[in-house]
């Protein structure tokens, strides 16, 4: 038996092992701007801004932060969505040798300052609009100065266009804004006449952290990823192998995907630099918008969440917009239920394949083959320089295969650890294994495939149950749109399997039709003895369902009667 079987499954235009950069990101940014300087980098709502522009902008930017003492090391937060602002944020802090700390803009007063306390960060760059949030928590931690930014400072129309309500809000948050004396301007910042035409750069060594990036693990507990450059490039690098075949040189790829996680980051924002693909992103995830911006923009990559692909199959108004510009898509962070692929693929005429990381491998370990084999139902083989191999909970040891254990992985994209927390990182990474907490097994020619997270697994009755094994059923059925399983607190059996389902439109369905359906196609002990209807469920910023939040929910009510 081969060691890595999955190398012998490689098309042969992709190695087993790659050349990679050994610059920072920030040199590899300025790489690019004077590669490409007049062409398109970002387009944001009919704004464009070449290679060139965004560079000069985010130097501009890193001056500043300098200025203001930013130095080497030094965490600076972004609270933004997806805007001009956010690249030239991310790049901006690298240029001056800081750490960029990413920050969901939905987080509340209470996650942010637990975050910013965390990660000891100094400064952030963050929209206007959360200006209210950031005054609350802002006493409490060491931020000494706010960077200000509003959506409209990259609109192309005048700001007299926005919503009535926008513009209301807009002003008074202004106001609000210009009236802190440490809070700095966006806008003011890039009107600056930069002195020297020369900039020197702090971090030269691609060893260093670029990024903290929040996350809750395995444990549950917010911890701050150490990501550094390399991790960043390697894995961006690799992506762009991945895609070698949709290579065009007209590449544009659609940034949904929030750059507040590291997916987005990863296969959008560093991917685009590093090939010079233009960018076309979008403030938040709206069906509508994506479909307008397919037919108008024509994007070719789009990589997304299934509740993302999902969404967008299901609009009432799909016919009307042309999406055949999608040549290849990834598809991250959850399960991709057989039939949306077929489904997307089949409308789009593009590929999606089902790929698979987490955070602390920035976040990509594996992925079907674009266009060579793929396995419906895998999440595919390990990529280029990455390991991986199944392991026992019990011992330790290497399962053989086909054997369900824990998948653990090794390669360059690994994170160096959990910031400040060297216990939490010896119990996951071990001589450069990383332990991800997902269930699964490879198969003989080397095909991964995920059977469940280890804390989403249910016990019911001494049984041991996968909730996908069983979403994967319930996404059969013509009536449902989405669907998540979870195991709820039972008397008698420990847990109990419960189905959340969202109906397709306009369509109406029993329980009983369900459990008729599952039947079929399950052993009984799996069959959900509980469903509930919803019209939506509750995700995260990348789209993936937050089953947790529902089994909370669930014990919390049961408390209550
Ligand atoms: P995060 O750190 O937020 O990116 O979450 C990582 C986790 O998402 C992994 O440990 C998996 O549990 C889950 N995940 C990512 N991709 C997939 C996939 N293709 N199938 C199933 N679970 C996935």
């Amino acid at each position: 038996m081969l060691d890595k079987p999955w190398v012998s499954q490689y098309p042969s235009e992709i190695p087993h092992s790659l050349a990679y950069s050994e610059k920072t990101l920030a040199q590899l940014f300025e790489e690019a701007a004077k590669k490409n300087p007049h062409k398109c980098a970002v387009h944001f709502l009919g704004k464009r801004l070449t290679f060139h522009e965004l560079y000069e902008q985010a130097i501009t930017l890193a001056v500043y932060l300098k200025e203001i003492g930013v130095q080497k090391g030094d965490r600076v937060a972004i609270m933004l969505p997806n805007c001009p602002q956010a690249v030239i944020s991310f790049y901006g802090v690298l240029l001056a040798g800081g750490i960029v700390v990413e920050t969901n803009p939905l987080y509340t007063e209470r996650e942010l300052e637990y975050q910013l306390n965390d990660s000891g960060a100094t400064c952030i760059i963050a929209l206007d609009l959360l200006y209210p949030r950031i005054s609350k928590v802002k006493a409490l931690t060491k931020i000494k100065h706010v960077i200000s930014t509003s959506i409209k400072d990259y609109l192309p129309f005048p700001k007299n266009l926005l919503y009535p309500y926008v513009q209301k809000k807009q002003q008074a948050i202004t106001v609000q804004v210009e009236h802190m004396g440490d809070t700095h301007l966006f806008p003011t910042i890039m009107k600056r006449k930069r002195e020297s035409e020369t900039f020197v750069y702090d971090v030269t060594s691609n060893e260093n952290i670029a990024l903290l990036q929040y996350t809750g693990g395995t444990t549950g507990f917010p911890k701050g990823v150490m990501l550094t450059h390399k991790n960043l490039v390697t894995n961006a690098t690799m992506c762009s192998h991945w895609l070698y075949r949709c290579k065009q040189g007209h590449e544009k790829i659609l940034g949904i995907l929030p750059f507040f996680h590291v997916y987005g980051l990863t296969t959008v924002l560093i991917l685009s630099v590093l090939e010079g693909y233009e960018m076309i992103l979008l403030p938040k995830f709206d069906v509508e918008s994506v479909l307008k911006t397919i037919h108008k923009q024509r994007p070719t990559l789009f990589p997304g969440a299934p509740t993302i692909y999902i969404a967008l199959l299901n609009h009432p108004d799909l016919s009307k917009y042309n999406l055949s510009s999608i040549d290849s898509c990834i598809s991250g962070s959850a399960p991709l239920p057989v039939e949306v692929q077929e489904k997307f693929e089949e409308i789009t005429g593009g590929k999606l394949v089902e790929g698979y990381g987490l955070t602390e491998t920035s976040p990509v370990t594996h992925s079907n083959f674009v266009w060579e084999k793929r396995i419906r139902g895998s999440i595919g083989v390990p990529w280029p320089d990455t390991d991986a191999k199944i392991i026992s909970f019990e011992t330790g040891e290497a399962l053989p295969i086909n054997e369900i254990g824990e998948i653990v992985v090794k390669g360059p994209q690994v994170m160096k650890g959990y910031w400040h927390r060297p216990d939490e990182t010896e119990a996951v990474l071990q001589d450069g294994w990383l332990k991800t907490g997902d269930v699964g097994y490879m198969d003989e020619d080397g095909f991964f495939y995920i059977v469940d997270r280890k804390k989403d697994m249910i016990i019911a009755g001494g049984y041991n149950i996968y909730p996908r094994e069983i979403e994967e059923v319930l996404y059969e059925h013509p009536k449902v749109q989405e669907v998540v399983v979870a195991g709820i607190p039972d008397e008698y059996r420990g847990e109990t399997v419960k189905a959340y389902i969202v109906l397709k439109n306009g369509v109406s369905c029993t329980e009983e039709e369900l459990n008729t359906f599952s039947r079929q196609y399950l052993a009984a002990y799996k069959v959900p003895r509980v469903y509930e209807f919803r019209k939506e469920l509750p995700k995260t910023a990348v789209g993936k369902i937050l089953r947790r939040a529902l089994v909370e929910e669930e014990k919390e009510s049961q408390k209550k009667a």
